[in-house]
């Protein structure tokens, strides 16, 4: 074992991982474009963008350059009281992209806490009109991140269940599929008519982590509007879906009716560094102004607006005004059309699709256990071996690339999927 590694073993705590039995962890020290690199010299294709974040590629000279500009301007100040020219430039960009009626920018840190901030938001809306407002509408599969209230909003399951006695009042839609669209709103209507939900939140078009499960934006319009009808906040989670994931840069741009409060992180930076934003209708913001502070907003963290996130984030959109990166998309959108058409007659696969710029598979469970399907284990070591960085949520295998990924680096991976699907599931 290396000397990182070992000291890795002695002294680190790693994410969502049984310290006990996981393998060693790859020893990574350098990453350009698509690839990562090992100290002993292997490679391996990001094809999950490490975590779904980093969607221009590694090592990006711009995004680089503007942060280390940044660095030698103003590394960091403290955001209350104080303001400063990245935070406005990026509040003003983000304004400008979004539609109408998003009109405000809050500053946090990651996911989790822009959907912290959403949650809280609505929840302060009632609370400072008085109103007793008090349960959340969300869809059942829902992931929204790891702190409290966002474990709160999502699937209650595994990995959450040591602190399920905590959370708040969560009623949960079944997922949307074709067939359950008019029973699913007449439940939510029923609901929303008690006037007791404060907000509805989802991940628009896609579910990330119940394993990329994709429904249509005519739902969602019907449901975004039914909640606004009764005075319901609703939130999109949109910190996996923007950035050109769907193929739009938003997914709400493929929505007629729009949120009161959308979350953006992960790609928000280029993923480089850690951002969420939380931006809110006016509606929202006039109902935390008053002479009396309790009204306000009382929510912040030390990192909130720091200049080098905001930084990156300024270079990630002008990333997004080059021809190239649409072109990308379109690019890698295509080929993933493409492929899901011809996996999907393999054996072992029940459903293959596509969206924008992520593909999914999902191949039949053998261990009925979804996160845990041992399955995921199998193609996770059989792409590793291979020189693939592919993370399977359970028995779903599917590649969200960064966007400077070649079409041959693409096929390559798709041809790596096509022999684990071959082996695991071999015809007689
Ligand atoms: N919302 C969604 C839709 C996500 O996919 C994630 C992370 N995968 C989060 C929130 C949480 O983000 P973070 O991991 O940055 O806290």
């Amino acid at each position: 074992m290396s000397d990182l590694l070992n000291r890795d073993q002695k002294y680190v705590w790693h994410p969502f991982t049984q310290m006990q039995t996981a393998p060693e962890p790859l020893p990574i020290v350098r990453a350009k474009d698509a690839f990562l690199y090992t100290e002993d010299g292997r490679e391996y294709l990001d094809c999950n963008s490490s975590w779904w974040v980093n969607i221009h590629g590694h090592g990006n000279e711009y995004i680089a350059n503007a942060i280390s500009t940044q660095l030698k301007t103003l590394d960091h100040v403290i955001f209350a009281g104080v303001t400063h020219p990245a935070a406005v430039d990026l509040s003003e960009r983000i304004i400008g992209l979004l539609p109408d009626p998003l009109s405000r920018v809050f500053f946090s840190d990651d996911g989790s806490t822009s959907v912290e901030v959403a949650l809280k938001m609505a929840f302060q809306f009632w609370f400072n009109q008085g109103a007793a407002r008090h349960r959340v509408l969300a869809l059942e599969g829902a992931y929204h991140g790891d702190t409290f209230g966002a474990m709160s909003v999502g699937q209650r399951d595994y990995f959450n269940s040591p602190f399920e006695q905590f959370f708040f009042d969560v009623d949960f839609l079944d997922f949307p599929v074709a067939s359950n669209h008019v029973q699913l709103l007449s439940q939510a209507n029923e609901l929303f008519s008690t006037n007791e939900f404060a907000a509805l939140i989802v991940e628009p078009l896609v579910q990330g982590s119940a394993g990329m499960r994709m429904y249509a934006a005519s739902f969602l319009d019907k449901l975004t509007a039914l909640a606004q009808k009764h005075g319901v906040k609703v939130i999109f989670d949109e910190v996996m879906t923007a950035w050109g994931r769907t193929g739009t840069l938003f997914a709400m741009d493929q929505c007629q009716v729009k949120p009161d409060i959308v979350c953006l992180s992960k790609g928000l930076t280029g993923g480089v560094l850690p951002l969420g934003l939380t931006v809110a209708s006016d509606e929202m913001y006039e109902a935390f102004l008053s002479e009396e502070k309790v009204k306000a907003f009382l929510h912040g963290h030390s990192f909130t607006g720091n200049p080098l996130c905001c930084a990156a984030a300024l270079a990630n959109l002008d990333l997004f005004e080059k021809q190239d990166t649409r072109d990308n998309i379109t690019r890698i959108s295509n080929m993933h059309q493409q492929f899901a058409i011809e996996i999907a007659a393999l054996r072992g696969v029940t459903d293959a699709r596509h969206l924008g710029t992520i593909v999914a598979v999902e191949l039949t469970d053998l261990s009925n256990k979804a996160y845990f399907s041992s399955l995921r284990d199998l193609a996770y070591d059989f792409f590793i071996q291979r020189g693939f960085l592919i993370r399977p949520c359970g028995n779903v295998i599917f590649l969200n690339p960064p966007y400077c990924i070649t079409n041959e680096q693409l096929q390559q991976a798709y041809k790596v999927i096509r022999q684990f699907i071959e082996k695991t599931f071999p015809v007689d």
